[in-house]
Formats: C-alpha cells, structure tokens, sequence
C-alpha cells in the first residue's frame, strides 16, 4: 500500500496562460513528490488564453515524455464544452489519441448555456458523444454553470466516466467550495463511483498534493489511500488504455 498519492492526473504548465511553471518544472516536481503517473492537462483551445490546437497536436507526438524513466507521464488536455449540444473544443481523432481527456466548463469559451438543465445536458451529452476520462470540477460555483450534481453524477458513474474531487477547488477557493465538494463526494459514494482526487496544479508546487481533498474524505469516514491515487491497480485500470 502507498503512504501518499503517486498519480496526479490534472495539471497546468504555462501553456494554459495563467500558470506559472514549464512541463520540466511541473515533471521535476512530480518526480521529487514520489509519482509514479503524471498526466499534463493543459486548457483547450476555446479558453482565449489557452494554447492553440497545434500545441496539442504536437503534444501528442511527443513520445519521449511518454517515456521517460521512474515516471509515466500521461499527455492530455483540459477540454472545453462549448455548446449545449456538448461539443468540445477538438476535433474527435485528437480527443481518441490524447492519453487523457478531462472535459468540463470554464468562462471565455463561447459556452452559453443559461439554466441548471441546459447546463446537465450539455454535461451529460459530452460524456456520452465524445472520448471523456475525467469531469473537471463538476458544476463548481466558481464558474457560472450550475448542474444538477445528483443527474450528472448518475450519468458519469453509468458511463465509466470519473468525477474528480479537486483540489485547486478546495484549496485555492476554500469557502465557497467545501459544501458543494462534500455533496460530490456523498453522491459519488451513492453511485458507487470510485473516487479521484485530481490537484489541479497551475504551479509546480502544488503538483501532487492532495490535503484538501484528503480532509475532506476523512472528514466522510473515506480512506484516501482507497482512492485511485494511491493504487497503481486502479490508475492501471481507470487511468490507462488497456496496453
Ligand atoms: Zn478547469
Ligand atoms: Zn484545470
């Protein structure tokens, strides 16, 4: 068993626009952290200060950093819902050959759904017409787009597809986001989804640290060393394609 998280499965490099740290400072820090599966997330193309498509195309061409010894790193993106149809902002081939595709809301994306059920449906459309490992902060109030978290994570959980438990959230925005993590969590539980606790990393030192989300699971009588972080069988099993 594991003493401390060795995946980290959602993190920024300053290619996102508004993080602070390159891919080798973000691949040093997780190295010195102990990870053993990194995945690099930058925001899609629809964020006006995220990178183009053409980074992500040659992301994924990038085989050495698939490569690397002691850690593996996953190459991936933070992808954007930009319609009520539940699209994303890239095209299908890049979203299948990307090693991991979070996808959720965020502000100056064109995204302009105005209600709670235009919002769910979109959520839920995503997941169901495109290739999606990850929900990123599922209808956190940070962003103006609220969803039925009980629909959604119903969803989600029939899908295969994790809901992450976030960090950043909780860390960074602490008020306004502990209540609606712990509803997550509940329902999660409820749905027997298995439990993913993602940083959110937008500067190296953070990379890897999860203690937001571990109060929290604690807090709910959850070992956070069930979670995907701490298993490599379960980061083999959610994480990975199969080989
Ligand atoms: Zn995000
Ligand atoms: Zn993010």
């Amino acid at each position: 068993m594991n003493e401390h998280p060795i995946g980290d499965f959602h993190v920024h490099t300053i290619f996102s626009g508004h993080a602070f740290s390159t891919l080798q400072e973000v691949i040093s820090a997780a190295r010195e952290r102990g990870l053993a599966y990194l995945a690099i997330t930058d925001h899609g193309p629809a964020r006006t200060d995220g990178p183009k498509l053409d980074y992500f195309k040659n992301l994924n061409r990038q085989d050495t950093l698939r490569q690397l010894p002691g850690i593996r790193v996953l190459l991936g993106v933070e992808a954007n819902i930009t319609d009520t149809w539940g699209n994303l902002d890239m095209p299908e081939k890049l979203l299948h050959e990307l090693d991991i595709v979070i996808a959720g809301f965020h502000n100056s994306t064109g995204y302009g759904g105005s209600s709670v059920s235009e919002n769910t449906q979109a959520l839920i459309k995503a997941i169901e017409k495109n290739r999606v490992t990850v929900i990123a902060h599922i209808g956190d109030p940070r962003f103006p787009y609220p969803v039925d978290l009980e629909e959604s994570i119903a969803a989600a959980a029939e899908k295969g597809v994790l809901v992450e438990i976030n960090q950043s959230a909780l860390h960074t925005w602490k008020t306004a986001n502990v209540a609606h993590y712990e509803r997550v969590l509940e329902l999660l539980v409820k749905y027997h989804a298995p439990i993913l606790m993602n940083s959110d990393s937008h500067i190296s030192y953070s990379v890897g640290i999860m203690t937001e989300c571990e109060r929290l699971l604690v807090a709910h009588g959850i070992d956070p060393s069930s979670t995907i972080n701490y298993s490599e069988e379960q980061i083999k099993r959610y994480m990975l394609r199969p080989e």
